[in-house]
């Protein structure tokens, strides 16, 4: 499989700390690759410093082909990478038809509001809020929130979807039928690089993962090697 994105030797400090240090990864063609690793081990920088939201202090990101590290987060979406955020976003007194839109207007193939509006509604369907297309974004709960999220990263139409901890926090039945979606988000082909503690969710979803301690990359393989590599299983316990 050709790669879809790749990092080379990127870090990224604040002040003393090294968040990521030196992260090289690849990303092929309709992957789904899990990001693990413990609290503060860089897995959000990471995703931070692919979408712009962040400038590495070093190394490089090449995304089909091009240079984006040095790029803003606005042309980097326009790129074809779209994302959710741990701590959701959505624009509380806009509709949810409307907040989806707006990832359509300012997404990889940007259109005017009332093509925006058409694209809206069938991702609505798909991340189960249709019949609410037309109630603002504040009355959902903070799970529905993170359904609309997904649901304005796709309407972005994204080549690369990166998703931060977006299952986490759903209860049993919950979390089943977001694992189904992203499973059918990636039967479609879209690639996708998920920060995910569940790691249920992952050996469910994931044909590779990357864990990540202290900003380093630490073992890569498939979840079942990935997981069970003694650095990974320490890194989790503590020394
Ligand atoms: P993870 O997503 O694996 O939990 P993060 O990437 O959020 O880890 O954080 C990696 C390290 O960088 C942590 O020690 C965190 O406190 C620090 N960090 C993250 N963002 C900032 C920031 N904006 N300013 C200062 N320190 C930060």
């Amino acid at each position: 499989m050709q790669p879809l994105i790749e990092l080379h030797g990127v870090s990224k400090s604040f002040g003393g700390l090294r968040a990521v240090d030196g992260l090289t990864a690849t990303i092929r063609r309709g992957e789904v690759v899990g990001l693990v690793g413990p609290n503060g081990s860089g897995k959000t920088t990471a995703l931070n410093l692919i979408t712009g939201n962040l400038t590495a202090d070093s190394g490089a990101i090449v995304f089909e082909g091009r240079n984006i590290e040095r790029e803003a987060a606005h042309r980097i979406t326009r790129a074809g990478i779209a994302r959710t955020f741990q701590l959701v976003r959505v624009m509380p007194t806009m509709t949810l038809a409307e907040n989806v839109a707006v990832g359509a207007m300012f997404g990889a193939r940007p259109c005017g509001p009332s093509e925006a509006e058409e694209r809206a509604l069938p991702l609505l369907v798909r991340v189960g809020l249709a019949p609410r297309a037309g109630e603002r974004a504040q009355s959902l709960t903070y799970i529905d929130q993170k359904r609309l999220e997904l649901a304005r990263a796709l309407a972005a139409q994204p080549n690369l979807l990166l998703l931060d901890e977006w299952l986490a926090g759903l209860n049993p039945t919950e979390l089943k039928e977001g694992i189904a979606l992203i499973a059918s988000l990636a039967r479609d082909g879209l690639t996708i690089v998920m920060v995910e503690h569940v790691m249920d969710a992952i050996r469910a979803l994931c044909t590779r993962c990357i864990v990540m301690n202290a900003g380093a990359k630490i073992a890569e393989g498939t979840p079942a090697e990935a997981l069970a590599d003694p650095g990974v299983v320490k890194a989790y316990l503590g020394d």
